[in-house]
C-alpha cells in the first residue's frame, strides 16, 4: 500500500513536474512569437526641432542661467551630441534638409536672393520630395506635424500634402506677416531688438491642417498649446507606430512666453527656452505614462544658430563663432539630444559628426522602409550610433549658404572658401584666394587660421569641395518666385 502510494505520489509528483515542464515548454513556445510579435511593431520617432536655438543655450551645454532641467535629463538618460549640424544655418533650407534627408540645394529649397520663404511666395517644399513622414504613414505610421512649418504655406506644399495626417502651426516665422513696426529698432546697423513686443504686431496665422483657425496667433500660449496637442496625438495613436515632427515657433524672435515661465533669470529668450524645456518634459513624461519610453526615439535640436543681431533676444553660440545665417560653426553647429530608453546607453556624450539629413535614414532603419533609389540622400542612419554599435556616421559635413559650398569639414578640418557675415552684418561675400583653414577639435571658436602650415590639407579639402560641387547641381531656386508674378 505503502508501495502503491508511493508509486502513486511518484506518479502525481512525475505528473506534475511533466505538467509544469509542458506548461513551460508552451510558455516558450508561445512567449516567442509574442515577443517577436512586440519587437516587430517599430519604433515610434518624435523629433522637437527648436527655433533658432544656439550651440550655448541648454544647460547641459553649458549655460550658466538658462534653466533646462528636462532637456539635461533627457541627455543624462540618453546621448548628447557635441558635433551636430544642420543642412543650412537659415530655416527654410534646413526643414527641408531635415525632412527630406537630402541638401536642400537638391530640391530648390536653397536660394541667392531671398534666403527663407515669405507669407508672399509662390512656391515651397515640391511634391516629388519624399519626406519621413511620407516614408512612415506608407510603413503604417499616423503622423502629425505641430508647430512651424516654413516649408510653402499654399495648400500644395503644407504639411497635409508631405505626408502628415494632421498639421497644426504656424506656416512661416513668427515675425512675419508685419502689421506695424513702430516697436522695432533696427538702428544703428546690428542694434536689432523689439521694444515691448505685441501680438497684433505680427498678423501671423495658425492653422489646423488647411484651415486658418485663428489670426493673428496667440504666441503667448502657443508652445503651450503645440505641446496639448503632440501629447493628446501620441495619447491617440499609442497603439500604432507614431511619428510626432514637432518644430517650436521659438526662440526665433519676437520672444512670447507664458505668464507661469515669466521668471528667467536670462530674460525674456531664458523665458521662452524655459518653456520649450517644459515642454520637452511633457512629451517625455506622456511616454513613460502610456509605456511607450522603451518604443520610441526622440531627437531634440534647432534648425540654426543664434540670431545673434537681437542681441539679449537672440541666443548664444557658446564658444563657437558667430551664429545664424552664417557658415561659420555658430551658424550650423547646434545643440542635439538622442532619447530611447533601454537602447541608448544613458549618460552617452558623442563627438560624433552627424547631421539633421542623417534623420531620414535613421528613420528608414527604425521602420525597416526602403529609400527610393532614384534620388542621392545625403545622410547615414545613426542606428548603430545609437545603439552603441560604432562611435562614428560620417566624416565630412558641407556648409553651404544658398547655393553656393561656402565651407567643408573634414574629420577635425574646417576649410573655408567663401566667408560672409550674417544680416546687419553683411558685407557681402568674401571669396578667398587661400582658404582659411581651422583645426576644430583644437580650436573650435575657429579663430587661428592655420592654412599655411597645412597646405597638404588644404589641397584634400579644395578638391572634395570640387568633387561635391561637380556631382550636385543646385535645382532653380523656389524661394524666389512671388505669388502673382
Ligand atoms: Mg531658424
Amino acid at each position: 500500500m505503502q508501495k502503491i502510494l508511493f508509486y502513486s505520489d511518484f506518479c502525481s509528483s512525475t505528473h506534475r513536474l511533466m505538467t509544469r515542464w509542458l506548461l513551460l515548454l508552451a510558455l516558450a513556445v508561445f512567449a516567442h512569437p509574442l515577443s517577436s510579435a512586440a519587437q516587430s511593431s517599430p519604433p515610434n520617432l518624435v523629433i522637437l526641432f527648436a527655433d533658432d536655438l544656439g550651440y550655448g543655450d541648454l544647460g547641459v551645454y553649458g549655460h550658466p542661467t538658462i534653466r533646462t532641467p528636462h532637456l539635461d535629463r533627457m541627455a543624462a538618460e540618453g546621448m548628447k551630441f557635441t558635433q551636430f549640424y544642420v543642412g543650412a544655418s537659415i530655416c527654410t533650407p534646413s526643414r527641408a534638409a531635415l525632412l527630406t534627408g537630402r541638401l536642400p540645394q537638391r530640391s530648390g529649397m536653397s536660394s541667392d536672393r531671398r534666403g527663407v520663404l515669405f507669407p508672399d511666395s509662390k512656391l515651397g517644399l515640391p511634391t516629388e520630395e519624399h519626406t519621413i513622414a511620407e516614408m512612415l504613414r506608407e510603413r503604417g505610421y499616423a503622423t502629425a506635424a505641430i508647430g512651424k512649418w516654413h516649408l510653402g504655406h499654399l495648400p500644395e506644399f503644407l504639411p497635409t500634402n508631405h505626408g502628415f495626417d494632421l498639421y497644426f502651426g504656424i506656416p512661416y516665422s513668427n515675425d512675419m506677416d508685419r502689421v506695424g513696426d513702430n516697436t522695432h529698432i533696427a538702428n544703428p546697423p546690428g542694434n536689432n531688438i523689439w521694444i515691448d513686443p505685441k501680438i497684433e504686431t505680427w498678423n501671423v496665422p495658425l492653422m489646423r491642417n488647411e484651415e486658418i483657425v485663428e489670426r493673428p496667433a496667440e504666441q503667448h500660449t502657443i508652445t503651450r498649446r503645440y505641446t496639448q496637442e503632440a501629447v493628446q496625438f501620441i495619447e491617440a495613436h499609442q497603439d500604432q507606430p507614431f511619428f510626432v515632427y514637432l518644430p517650436y515657433s521659438l526662440p526665433h524672435v519676437p520672444l512670447f512666453a507664458s505668464e507661469d515661465f515669466q521668471t528667467s533669470p536670462r530674460g525674456p529668450y531664458g523665458d521662452v527656452v524655459e518653456e520649450i524645456d517644459w515642454s520637452v518634459g511633457q512629451v517625455m513624461e506622456t511616454l513613460h505614462t502610456l509605456g511607450l519610453a522603451e518604443n520610441t526615439l526622440v531627437v531634440f535640436t534647432s534648425d540654426n544658430g543664434p540670431w545673434l543681431t537681437y542681441q539679449t533676444q537672440g541666443g548664444s553660440s557658446g564658444l563657437l563663432r558667430d551664429g545664424k545665417g552664417t557658415t561659420w560653426d555658430g551658424g550650423m553647429r547646434v545643440p542635439a539630444l538622442a532619447w530611447w530608453p533601454g537602447t541608448i546607453a544613458p549618460g552617452t556624450v558623442t563627438d560624433a559628426l552627424a547631421t539633421t539629413m542623417d534623420l531620414l535614414p535613421t528613420a528608414a532603419a527604425l521602420a525597416e522602409a526602403t529609400l527610393p533609389q532614384d534620388r542621392p540622400y545625403d545622410g547615414t542612419s545613426l542606428l548603430p550610433l545609437l545603439r552603441g554599435e560604432t562611435d562614428a556616421v560620417r566624416n565630412t559635413v558641407p556648409f553651404y549658404r544658398g547655393t553656393q559650398l561656402f565651407a567643408l569639414r573634414q574629420g577635425p578640418w574646417k576649410a573655408h572658401f567663401i566667408t560672409r557675415g550674417a544680416y546687419e552684418t553683411d558685407q557681402g561675400p568674401q571669396v578667398l584666394d587661400t582658404p582659411e583653414l581651422y583645426h576644430l577639435d583644437h580650436d573650435p571658436s575657429e579663430q587661428f587660421n592655420i592654412a599655411d602650415r597645412h597646405p597638404d590639407v588644404v589641397a584634400a579639402l579644395l578638391a572634395e569641395a570640387e568633387r561635391l560641387r561637380a556631382s550636385l547641381t543646385p535645382a532653380p531656386s523656389r524661394l524666389d518666385a512671388r505669388i502673382g508674378e
